[in-house]
C-alpha cells in the first residue's frame, strides 16, 4: 500500500451528498454532509453511505481492459457466492473452522502433487496473502538454514541471496527487511533474465540460496531452472557448497504444469527446496491468496513454525499475518475442484493462444519489435522497431490509456537500461474479441504517432504504471 499522508489543505471539503439520498430515506433526514478526512460525528444512513462509496468507486478503471496486472479479475458467480458465505471465517481459527483448514490442507496436497514432490506426504506448505508473503516465508527458511549451517563459526558473516536483476520487488523487500545482501545478475544483450553460470559464480559460503523465476515479470520468459540446478550441482562438485534453489512460480507454477509438461522446473529437481505461487494470478482466484510449499521438513526449519493454542487446538502455522480471510482459500479449493487438470489446461491454453496471436499481430504492424512472444507466460514485451524515432513506448502507453487500455511502459534494469518496453499480460477473460479491439485501437493510433516530430511523454513515470 502507498504510505499515505494526511490531507492537503485544498481537500478539506466534505463529501457532496445528493439531496435525493436524504429524501429517499425518510428516517434519516440527513442534512449534513460527512467530512472526508475526519471521522464523522454521527452515523450516516446505510443507503446514503452505500451510494457515497459506490459513486466514488465508479471512477476506478475497468479491470477487463487492464493489460498490466497478472491478478484475477473475473471468477464465476458460484465462486462469488462461496466467498460471500465465508467472509466471516478467519483462516487462523483453525479449530473453530476445521473444514476451512481441511480445504487449505487439500490445496497444499494438490499443489505438492502438481509440482511433483517426490513424497507428497512429506511436503509441507501453507496459504498466504499472496506470493510476496510466500516469498518472505521461503526466504526466511533459507536464511535460517544458512544460519544453522554457519552457526557461530563466522561471527559477523553476512548472508546473501543470488538472483537475476529481473526479480519481482518482493525479493528486494525480503533482502531489505531481513538484512540479506541481494546479489543480482545483470541483464546482458538479449538475455533478460538470470544466467545459470553467472548465478553459480556469485555463490559463496554465505549464500542462503538462489531464486529462479517462472516466469519473469519483465517479459514473461521462464528462467532456466534445471540449467540453474545443474550449474549449482557442478559448483558443489568443485567446492562442496550445497546451495538450495527457491522457485518463484508466482505466475508460471500454475501455467507450466498444464501447458509445458516436459519442462522440468519443480520438485523433480532435487535442489529445489521450495516453490511459491499466487493463487490470485494464474491460480484463477480473486486477490488475496498465495501458496508456499517446501519439499520436506528439512527444507523448513521446525523452529520457524509456531503452534497456536489460545484459540483452541494446536495447529502448526507459518505466516507473517495472524488473522486472514478464509474466503480466498475456499475459492482456491473450489477452482481446483471445479476445473481439474483438463479445465486448467483448457483455460491456460486459450490464454496462451490469445497472447501468441496478439503478439504476432503487434509484430505485423511493422512498428514494433517483440522481445517475447507469449509462448511461456501468456505475456509479451515489445519495443519500437529500429528506425522508429518519431515516438517511443511511453507515448504508446499514454495514448492507449486515453481509450481505456492500461499497458505499462518501463525501462529495463542493468545492464539494459537503454531498453524501454511495453508489456501485455493476457489473463482468462481477455478474449480474442477484446484482443481484436486492442489491435484496432493500436492501429488507429499509429498514423498520428508516426507524424510526431519525436517522443513527447515527458513524465515517463506517469505512463509507466506498475509492472509487478
Ligand atoms: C506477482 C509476483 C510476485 C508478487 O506476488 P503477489 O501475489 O502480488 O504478492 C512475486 N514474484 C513474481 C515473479 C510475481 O510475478
Amino acid at each position: 500500500m502507498p504510505l499515505h499522508k494526511g490531507p492537503e489543505k485544498a481537500d478539506e471539503r466534505p463529501l457532496s451528498v445528493n439531496p435525493f439520498y436524504g429524501e429517499a430515506d425518510p428516517v434519516s433526514g440527513m442534512t449534513e454532509a460527512p467530512p472526508k478526512h475526519r471521522l464523522p460525528d454521527g452515523p450516516t444512513p446505510p443507503s446514503a453511505a452505500y451510494q457515497l462509496v459506490h459513486d466514488e468507486l465508479m471512477l476506478d478503471g475497468n479491470s477487463r481492459l487492464n493489460l498490466a496486472t497478472f491478478v484475477t479479475t473475473w471468477m464465476e458467480p458460484q465462486a462469488g457466492v462461496l466467498m460471500a458465505e465465508c467472509r466471516d471465517k478467519n483462516m487462523i481459527d483453525k479449530d473453530e473452522y476445521p473444514r476451512t483448514a481441511e480445504l487449505e490442507r487439500r490445496c497444499v496436497a494438490m499443489l505438492a502433487d502438481l509440482w511433483n514432490a517426490p513424497d507428497p506426504s512429506a511436503a509441507v506448505g501453507c496459504s498466504t496473502t499472496g506470493s510476496s508473503e510466500a516469498c518472505m516465508l521461503a526466504g526466511m527458511a533459507l536464511k535460517r538454514r544458512w544460519s544453522q549451517r554457519v552457526g557461530d563459526r563466522y561471527p559477523g558473516a553476512r548472508p546473501n541471496l543470488v538472483m537475476g536483476v529481473n526479480v519481482q520487488v518482493c525479493w528486494e523487500k525480503f533482502c531489505n527487511f531481513w538484512e540479506v545482501e541481494a546479489r543480482l545478475i545483470p541483464m546482458e544483450g538479449d538475455r533478460f533474465h538470470l544466467d545459470p553460470q553467472a548465478a553459480a559464480e556469485l555463490c559463496d559460503e554465505n549464500t542462503i540460496g538462489v531464486v529462479g523465476i517462472l516466469g519473469s515479470t519483465f517479459d514473461g520468459s521462464y528462467e532456466p531452472i534445471s540449467e540453474l540446478c545443474a550449474a549449482l550441482d557442478a559448483l558443489q562438485e568443485r567446492t562442496g557448497l550445497d546451495i538450495p534453489v527457491h522457485v518463484d512460480g508466482a505466475s508460471g507454477a500454475m501455467v507450466a504444469p498444464f501447458l509445458d509438461e516436459d519442462l522440468v522446473w519443480d520438485f523433480r529437481l532435487a535442489r529445489v527446496a521450495s516453490i511459491n505461487t499466487s493463487g490470485h494470478k494464474y491460480g484463477l482466484v480473486y486477490p488475496g491468496v498465495g501458496w508456499a510449499l517446501w519439499r520436506d521438513k528439512e527444507a523448513l526449519p521446525e523452529e520457524l513454525v509456531f503452534r497456536v493454542n489460545y484459540l483452541g487446538g494446536d495447529m502448526p502455522t507459518f505466516a507473517l499475518n495472524f488473522s486472514r480471510p478464509g474466503a480466498q482459500v475456499v475459492a482456491q479449493y473450489y477452482t481446483l475442484l471445479r476445473l481439474g487438470r483438463a479445465g486448467y489446461r483448457a483455460v491456460q491454453q486459450t490464454t496462451r493462444d490469445v497472447a501468441r496471436g496478439l503478439a504476432d499481430r503487434v509484430e505485423a504492424l511493422g512498428d514494433f519489435r517483440l522481445l517475447t512472444r507469449g509462448d511461456e507466460l501468456p505475456v509479451f514485451a515489445f519495443t519500437t522497431a529500429p528506425g522508429v524515432d518519431s515516438y517511443d513506448v511511453f507515448d504508446v502507453s499514454r495514448r492507449l490509456r486515453e481509450s481505456g487500455w492500461l499497458v505499462p511502459a518501463y525501462t529495463f534494469p542493468p545492464n539494459r537500461e537503454d531498453l524501454s518496453v511495453l508489456r501485455v499480460v493476457c489473463r482468462n477473460g481477455f478474449s480474442e474479441d477484446l484482443a481484436d479491439l486492442f489491435v484496432e485501437g493500436l492501429t488507429r493510433l499509429l498514423p498520428e504517432l508516426r507524424r510526431q516530430s519525436g517522443p513527447r511523454t515527458r513524465d515517463k513515470s506517469a505512463a509507466t504504471g506498475f509492472h509487478h
